[in-house]
């Protein structure tokens, strides 16, 4: 794949670049090494200066950075906005919290024989992040904010389509006043991720990307015995049950599959809706995409944008089409428009049967799967019945059946009477073949980290736990 910028919407290729060379990436992975011994060496107050500082830049650069990830990826202008603010709360977040999540951990000492013994977070060295187009800042930024706040160090793999992205990160870094090779862009095809996971220097690796890319990176972290987290695909299932409210749900259900061009790991790709309220929803739901407007990303009157790639939307078509010459029935939507750019109408099927490519695998764009179910066990079977388990959602508003739903239903995330989003306070991440690990929270930013047993016999100075904070 060319490391090159494409303007979706338009077809037209605006600046290409070329791979770095063997000699090049190792000297990236040099300068990362050293950054981290460096960096290491820091106190949580000087890299929550910096990070600050990150979030400062962001904010002030918000609508230029927001028009060059429009221009790479096709989301529109508002909804870039919206991923720049994000981008710059997650690093104030893990700017405060990092001395809290970092703290030392007391332990019993007693019931170990120590005089203390505590937990100790520490950083473990650079980090490889191989990183998706569809969020392209805050993909990054919710592995980098932590990761930098820990002490390590992160060397960027970004998706080939969006260079100019990947390039701004490495420098915001760098202007924020992080040590140079804190964090540093590798403009390397995914072939190359191989020789860098295997340096011994690289201590572990994150990827958010594909089931495919997962599999092929577990592979080799598992042959070089590095950590790794990984965030997969989903098809995530938007319940609906006959206590629903239906308006609401109806119309979140539209933003819930349609965000970001319909291009989320979390958003809803398939509406497993109770029998009882199976026509009423999909009347409403069917209306609300079909008034969603289609068009330049750069028009605030759009609602939906082009897909980030030609190939993109070529498969989601292949999948609708699979569907409907298998029997299945399209509410609206189903045919790509005329003319340039790589645009998809949002687009409701039903009628869908497992032997349909659309029952099993991902859709990545404005499709819809709309599934008739007859009662919770049901429901439940059908939401379950994937090999991915990101997010879920369920509409009811049966005490009971919430309690139910959030026991039951197979996914690193429940969101109930609401889609699911991410938060810096809450973790995130998946179950079965969406991926392992987790990112945001403590959680994420201890991921990470080397988890340090400490214990200290007779003789100890009368210093407790807490004491440190690197
Ligand atoms: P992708 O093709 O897997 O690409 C993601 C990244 O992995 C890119 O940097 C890509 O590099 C690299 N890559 C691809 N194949 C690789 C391989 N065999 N070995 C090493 N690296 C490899 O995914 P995508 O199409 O960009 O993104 C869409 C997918 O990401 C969807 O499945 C979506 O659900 C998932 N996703 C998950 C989350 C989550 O948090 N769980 C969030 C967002 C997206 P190149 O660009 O150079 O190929």
């Amino acid at each position: 794949m060319p490391i090159a910028t494409t303007n979706p919407a338009t077809g037209q290729v605006l600046k290409s670049y070329d791979p770095m060379s063997a000699e090049q990436i190792d000297a990236a992975i040099e300068r990362a090494d050293l950054a981290y011994r460096q960096l290491r060496g820091t106190t949580i107050p000087q890299r929550e200066r910096w990070l600050t500082a990150a979030a400062d830049l962001l904010e002030a650069e918000r609508d230029e950075t927001a028009r060059l990830m429009t221009t790479e990826m096709g989301k529109t202008y508002a909804a870039a906005k919206a991923e720049v603010t994000k981008c710059a709360t997650a690093c104030r977040f893990y700017a405060a919290k990092a001395a809290e999540f970092l703290a030392d951990e007391p332990a019993d000492a007693t019931a170990v024989k120590a005089t203390r013994a505590f937990v100790r977070y520490q950083p473990i060295g650079p980090v490889l992040a191989v990183m998706p187009w569809n969020f392209p800042l805050w993909q990054v930024m919710r592995f980098a904010a932590p990761a930098l706040m820990a002490g390590n160090t992160g060397l960027l793999k970004h998706a080939s389509n969006v260079p100019q992205t990947a390039l701004l990160l490495e420098d915001l870094f760098r202007r924020a006043g992080f040590p140079e090779g804190a964090f540093t862009t590798l403009l390397v095809g995914s072939a190359e991720v191989d020789r860098v996971l295997s340096d011994p220097r690289v201590r572990a690796a994150t990827l958010t990307g594909s089931e495919g890319a997962g599999r092929s990176i577990a592979q080799i972290a598992g042959r070089e015995l590095k950590k790794t987290v990984l965030e997969l695909g989903g098809s995530d299932p938007f319940v609906v049950m006959p206590s629903a409210d239906l308006d609401r749900a109806a119309e979140v259900a539209t933003t819930a599959r349609c965000q970001n061009n319909g291009q989320s790991c979390i958003a809803a790709k398939r509406f497993i809706v109770h029998a009882d309220v199976f026509d009423a929803f999909a009347e409403k739901f069917a209306a609300h995409m079909s008034a969603l407007r289609v068009g330049d990303p750069m028009d605030p009157d759009t609602d939906v944008g082009p897909l980030a790639s030609e190939g993109g939307r070529d498969e989601i078509h292949a999948q609708v089409r699979d569907a409907v010459d298998r029997g299945a029935t399209v509410l609206c939507g189903g045919e790509p428009p005329a003319g340039p750019g790589w645009f998809y109408p949002p687009t409701v099927v039903t009628d869908l049967r497992p032997e349909m490519r659309m029952w099993s695998e991902e859709v990545f764009g404005p499709v819809a799967g709309l599934y008739r179910v007859s009662s919770y066990d049901e429901a439940i079977e059908v939401a379950n019945g994937t090999s991915f388990g990101l997010g879920s959602n369920a509409w009811t508003r049966d005490p009971e059946e919430q309690e139910r739903f959030a026991t039951d239903l197979d996914a690193g995330n429940v969101f109930v009477n609401g889609m699911t989003t991410s938060y810096p306070e809450l973790p995130f991440g998946g179950v079965k073949n969406s991926g392992y690990g987790r990112e945001l929270s403590a959680l994420g930013m201890r991921e990470f980290c080397n988890t340090k047993t400490v214990w200290v016999g007779e003789g100890a100075a009368t210093a407790g736990a807490g004491a440190h904070a690197e």
